[in-house]
């Protein structure tokens, strides 16, 4: 992991972003938020899933109107997204909005932009200024449009990110003009390798918090490893400030993506336990996939980070699931489970769940008293005796270790 870079830092609604504040996760709502009610049961959702921020799109009055209640109710700050009407993203910042999402580009009018700029000012609030690839062809001069859409035939990934870079330098020169730096930038596109280079690209030339993602990355199967792809590359490369993996689906999923990407890179602290689980091979005696499925839905119950293992066999399992507090080695039709390297019962298949559970939530119990301490890589897990088959029988998997 490359140090994080040096950039300004803004604060929204409390929570600081950039100049070494952590990573801040966002993600956005999904549906009107003029629905007042279900605009509020989704940012609380989204906040309790772990979102430090969530923005809602304000494409009417009537829902910048709505901005008010969903302030007064929302656990985390409110991102304000306003595309094309100025007056929406004066409303909203009048509302209490604590960032504003603008693009210059879709404001014709300079004035309008202008307005905007003073009213954020005046009240502290950031404003994210972004270039997406869907968008950043200019498209109302329709000879610059057509001069901009020449190059991008010639060297499409080469010149969209200069013309990326060209817009933000644009779009900066009018903040700059109000001596105006509570900015956060944006450069998105669906392909992972253009928002890797352009980002970087970005984090060389200016010196303002950065907010990643990749637009339009489709549902989660497909979404998630374009998301991954880009956001883990800069996040390793110490570029990042705030990330929001975007998905065609419910954005729970962003969050809980989201959150574990963070985690993964040492750049958020786990709250919830972690699984391991093997992929399963011709060792396999259990119907393992089915555990882990299981133990996966049942441990979100549990607060604390856990590091849990499930694991399809006692040959390889111990050592590919160092350092797990509480881990099950799976054979012919009975588990073993091991506490922070004791091996504590064998249970027969039937009960493997139940049984891992319980040591679990006991485990937890016992680490919020103050009588256990998860111990990271510490724990050792020496191989269990291997597990005979109700004949009698030493399977061969174990007796050829
Ligand atoms: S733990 Fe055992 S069953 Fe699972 S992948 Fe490793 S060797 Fe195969």
């Amino acid at each position: 992991m490359a140090p994080r870079r040096k950039t300004r830092q803004v604060n929204v609604g409390g929570v600081r972003i950039g100049g070494g504040a952590p990573v801040a996760l966002q993600t956005m709502t999904s549906g009107h938020t003029y629905e007042i009610d279900k605009c509020i049961a989704q940012v609380q959702r989204l906040a309790k899933a772990g979102a430090d921020l969530v923005r809602v799109a304000v494409p009417e009055k009537r829902d910048t109107e709505a901005l008010p209640h969903i302030l007064a109710a929302s656990p985390v700050p409110i991102i304000a997204d306003v595309h094309f009407h100025f007056q929406r993203a004066l409303e909203a910042i009048e509302a209490g909005v604590h960032k504003i999402r603008l693009n210059p580009g879709n404001i014709q009018d300079r004035q309008q932009v202008n307005r905007v700029i003073a009213a954020c000012k005046e009240r502290g609030i950031p404003i994210r200024v972004g270039v997406n690839e869907g968008s950043v062809v200019e498209r109302r001069d329709k000879q610059r449009r057509a001069a901009e859409k020449s190059t991008l035939e010639q060297d499409h990934a080469g010149n969209l990110i200069r013309l990326m870079l060209d817009k933000l330098a644009d779009y900066l020169h009018i903040f700059d003009e109000h001596d105006f730096h509570d900015v956060v930038l944006a450069a998105k596109s669906i392909d992972p390798r253009i928002v890797i280079d352009a980002n970087t690209a970005i984090a060389e030339r200016f010196d303002y918090p950065l907010h990643l993602g990749v637009t339009h990355a489709g549902p989660p199967e497909t979404g998630r490893i374009r998301s991954i792809a880009a956001l883990g590359t800069l996040l390793a490369n110490g570029i990042g400030d705030t990330v929001r993996i975007s998905y065609a689906a419910d954005p729970i999923h962003e969050v809980e993506d989201g959150k574990e990407l963070l985690c993964c890179l040492g750049l958020r602290s786990r709250t919830e336990p972690e699984l391991i689980a093997c992929p399963t091979c011709g060792r396999i005696e259990v119907d393992l996939f089915k555990l882990v499925t299981d133990v996966r839905r049942s441990l979100a119950e549990i607060d604390v980070p856990l590091k849990v293992a499930v694991m399809g066999c006692v040959v390889n399992g111990p050592g590919e699931c160092e350092g797990a507090d509480v881990a099950i080695f799976a054979g012919k039709g009975k588990g073993i489970i091991y506490v922070q390297g004791e091996q504590k019962q064998t249970v027969p298949e039937s009960q493997m769940l139940d049984a891992l559970l319980a040591e679990c939530r006991a485990f937890a119990t016992r680490v919020k008293r103050g009588e256990a301490k998860l111990t990271g890589s510490d724990v050792t897990i020496a191989p269990p005796n291997p597990l005979p088959r109700p004949d009698g029988s030493v399977p061969l998997n174990v007796a050829g270790r």
